[in-house]
């Protein structure tokens, strides 16, 4: 906004023409002398279009006219890098900064934690205080704070010390959650942006070329600066090669329940079992190693947040729940028959595998209940 006051704008002009300098404190001018008839309206324009060429910046305490403001926003536009603000500084938060820093964005961080020594090392700037962090308002504020952290933290967040289009962006796992916080919370100036990098310190630890992210432009304002300044912090991602994909939270949050939440289910009942590596590893049995170390990594509050907050994340459990009943069935089946065959007598020279036994099949896809069926019978009565 455009301020009255000669001491509150954040710059001034300042011009080797005489009627620039005037112009631009014009307050002070109309107080020591008796006001001067304006100029005809054309030499006015003449005058304006001549000041527009030779302005330039050189205090930061004084009113100013609208087009220079727009010249600012212009050149924010411009500009290819963006004053990140991570809140939430833990394993993610410290993963993202790393590239974000590398492609020279300038980047602050503040947590719980204090992470001041590794944030030096990283090129951030740490706040502990979270309103020292707002007032330098950063232009993106990006929430890597734990799934069931981020409602407390947000509203916890001074905002009134943020400039007030601020683009507020997430990276949290659940998309749907995410999504109705921001739009619960924050000012409706605020933009908001939610995202889900579909890779971690681990997967993405070397490069991120061909990785997948996710975004949905939630609420983002029309104009230029605001269109250009969401552009440029989803190119972050995109610049390193990352599979872009744009789709809704709730689309988001139905692929993940079938894809990220079984494998960290199955990654986690496999740490339980405690695998070892073996002198014959199979590449299959290799990769199931990799899994377990990959989940176990992340934290189980986040393993918990999937589940909490996505709500299609119980019906994946429990189709998991049947899909290992189904086959120990289907294991069980066969061995019934062949034990059969043993005690009347006719098969007892055959004890391989029976074509005789019920064969269960798929799970119906999602949404279409639970029913098992053997023989195909979708009823289950087979
Ligand atoms: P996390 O355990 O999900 O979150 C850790 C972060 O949450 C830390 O910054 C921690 O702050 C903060 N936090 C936790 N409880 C808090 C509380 N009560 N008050 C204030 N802050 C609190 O682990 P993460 O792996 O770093 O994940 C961060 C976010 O990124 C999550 O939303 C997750 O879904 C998302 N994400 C993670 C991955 C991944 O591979 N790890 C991938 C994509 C997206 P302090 O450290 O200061 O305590």
């Amino acid at each position: 906004m455009l301020s009255d006051s000669p001491t509150i704008s954040r710059f001034s002009i300042h011009s080797d023409h005489h009627h620039l300098h005037r112009c631009s404190y014009n307050h002070h001018s109309q107080s020591h002398s008796p006001p001067s008839p304006p100029p005809p309206s054309h030499l006015r324009k003449i005058q304006i279009l001549r000041l527009r060429r030779n302005f330039q910046i050189s205090a930061i305490d004084a009113a100013q006219p609208f087009y220079y403001e727009s010249k600012i926003s212009d050149c924010i536009a411009k500009s290819k890098t963006l004053k990140i603000a991570i809140v939430g500084f833990g394993i993610f938060g410290q993963f993202l900064a790393k590239t974000l820093v590398r492609q020279g964005h300038n980047v602050l961080a503040h947590s719980r934690t204090d992470y001041s020594a590794v944030a030096t090392e990283l090129g951030v700037s740490f706040y502990s205080n979270a309103d020292d962090l707002c007032e330098e308002h950063p232009e993106v504020i990006l929430l890597c704070t734990s799934i069931l952290s981020t409602d407390k933290v947000l509203r916890s967040l001074p905002l009134q010390r943020l400039k007030r289009s601020t683009l507020f962006v997430d990276v949290l796992s659940v998309k749907e959650f995410a999504k109705d916080l921001f739009l619960q919370i924050l000012p409706s100036d605020f933009d908001i942006l939610c995202t889900h990098p579909m890779f971690g310190p681990e997967s993405g630890k070397n490069i991120w070329k061909n990785l997948p992210f996710v975004y949905d432009k939630v609420r983002i304002g029309h104009d230029e600066a605001r269109v250009s300044r969401c552009q440029k912090f989803i190119d972050a991602f995109a610049k390193e090669g990352c599979i872009m994909k744009e789709m809704t939270c709730a689309e988001h949050d139905q692929h993940a329940a079938e894809s990220q939440f079984i494998t960290h289910t199955v990654g986690r009942i496999l740490e339980k079992l405690d695998l070892c590596s073996t002198p014959i590893n199979t590449k299959g049995y290799e990769k199931l190693l990799d899994l377990v170390d990959n989940t176990s990594s992340d934290s189980f509050e986040l393993y918990y947040g999937l589940f909490m907050y996505n709500k299609n994340a119980m019906e994946q459990l429990e189709r998991l729940d049947l899909a290992f009943e189904s086959l120990k069935k289907e294991l069980f089946g066969h061995l019934h028959v062949v034990l059969r065959k043993q005690l009347v007598g006719s098969g007892g020279r055959h004890l391989g595998f029976s074509h005789e036994a019920p064969v269960l099949s798929k799970l119906p896809r999602n949404g279409n209940g639970n029913k098992l069926s053997l023989n195909g019978n979708e009823n289950g009565n087979g």
